[in-house]
């Protein structure tokens, strides 16, 4: 746990969020509930915006919907000014819904549909992502058609191979996104865009991975791209006026994670800047409209899911189980990565740790566990069971595997909390069963 004044112990020796007792929280809402430190969410916005804007100027935080979407965080959002990137229809559909300016949406997908490429030509998207040449074709059709020119970039693969479980690396050589920076063929999209009337190519995006905090991996994605911005403008005498660097930085999950406070994501912004700006002049570039897509760290330590202690399983000599009435269908990262997580009783947080319980969900399937090895105190039936970091990638991820509902999501501040997702009911999952 990150401790910081919205996420502590109180005087009752529970479990605080966003001022609110989780013992509270769980009588007025229920469990499973996920819970958002709205506070913190806001402070990681003005972080990474006012890092960008004093370090670099002309650019824009780009917040990655995949890792939470609802139309509450889309508004929480536009109000620090950031922009969005959508990786589908429905996350397009949910950021026009809350009124989010679609000027500030980036399109991302290495499979978009045609419904959903013309949805986003219609909607006036600033930037779509290019990530093949048959979804240029399709765009060049769809924008003829409609009588527009719209604004793209091109996913390029710089080949940085940032520090992380490689399950979640996106840009080695093997990869299903983007246009290898070396072997011809991102030149060979880019000479093909830049014939077709109906598109504006404005400049590239990369994305090298995520949970990273090695930050040295960005300045050679840097160094990479800014070397083809060179090579594209002494050959095909093209200057680009955009760069999208992606996402990626890391937060605290377990022990052994680093712990960052919010001036070290400031100083990963201005790493990357000051990066940025040494190769422009070195290279003689002109200065880009600077992107960053940061989704986990805006998110991720905001949120905390709250459970109730179900059976309790102890196999002598071998693992102490606790069930809680939640699992993979509101958290699958343990089974999809085995994603690592801290736990702790919220009632129970002064109490010293005595016994090591491993955290099953209630799915049918043995790797449905949230967490194992948990040094925690003597949990009894009916303890709430609360676990850290699960603000991104959590409730975006959830399914009604088993049929169970997804669980709501509530925001929290000074002391109150509201629903920006209500609790799903048996009735919705069944709604479109004929
Ligand atoms: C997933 C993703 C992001 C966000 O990554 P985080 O690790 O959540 O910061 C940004 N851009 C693109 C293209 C992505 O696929």
């Amino acid at each position: 746990m990150n401790q910081r004044e919205t996420l502590k112990i109180n005087d009752k020796g529970h479990l605080e969020i966003g001022g609110a007792d989780a013992e509270e929280l769980v009588k007025q809402f229920g469990t499973p509930l996920y819970v958002m430190d709205k506070a913190y969410i806001g402070q990681m916005c003005i972080t990474l915006t006012s890092a960008l804007k004093k370090e670099y100027g002309s650019g824009l935080i780009s917040y990655a919907s995949k890792a939470f979407c609802c139309k509450e965080i889309y508004r929480i959002i536009e109000d620090y000014g950031m922009g969005a990137d959508v990786v589908s229809g429905g996350e397009l559909y949910t950021a026009k819904e809350s009124g989010f300016p679609m000027d500030k949406i980036t399109f991302h997908g290495n499979n978009k549909s045609f419904t959903e490429l013309t949805e986003a030509v219609l909607c006036g998207v600033q930037h779509i992502v290019i990530d093949s040449l048959g979804e240029a074709e399709d765009l060049e059709e769809i924008c003829a058609a409609n009588g527009t020119v719209q604004n793209v970039l091109i996913r390029v693969n710089p080949g940085v191979e940032a520090h992380t479980h490689h399950f979640i690396q996106t840009a080695k050589q093997d990869s299903k996104f983007g246009f290898s920076l070396t072997d011809g063929s991102a030149e060979d999209i880019i000479n093909s865009v830049i014939k077709k009337p109906h598109l504006k190519l404005c400049g590239l995006h990369c994305h090298i991975g995520s949970q990273i905090f090695e930050i040295k991996s960005f300045c050679i994605a840097v160094e990479k791209m800014t070397d083809f911005y060179k090579k594209i403008s002494d050959e095909l005498g093209i200057s680009f006026s955009v760069l999208n660097l992606g996402g990626g930085f890391g937060i605290h999950y377990a022990e052994g994670d680093p712990i960052l406070k919010l001036s070290d994501y400031y100083d990963f912004v201005k790493t990357i800047c000051d990066k940025l700006k040494t190769c422009l002049k070195e290279k003689g570039l002109e200065k880009p409209y600077l992107i960053l897509e940061p989704g986990r760290s805006v998110v991720g330590e905001a949120g905390v899911t709250l459970y109730t202690a179900g059976r309790i399983k102890e196999i002598k000599g071998i693992k102490n189980y606790v069930a809680i009435d939640g699992g993979m269908f509101d958290n699958p990262r343990f089974a999809l990565y085995q994603a690592r997580y801290t736990v702790a009783a919220a009632a129970k947080m002064l109490l010293k740790p005595v016994k090591k319980y491993t955290i099953a969900g209630k799915c049918c399937e043995s790797g449905d566990i949230i967490a194992e090895d948990c040094m925690l105190p003597e949990i009894e039936e009916r303890d709430i069971i609360a676990v850290f970091s699960t603000g991104a990638y959590n409730y975006s991820m959830a399914s009604n595997y088993n049929r169970n509902p997804v669980p709501p999501v509530v925001f929290a501040e000074n002391g109150k909390a509201y629903y920006a997702v209500k609790p799903q009911t048996y009735k919705d999952i069944a709604r479109n069963d004929v």
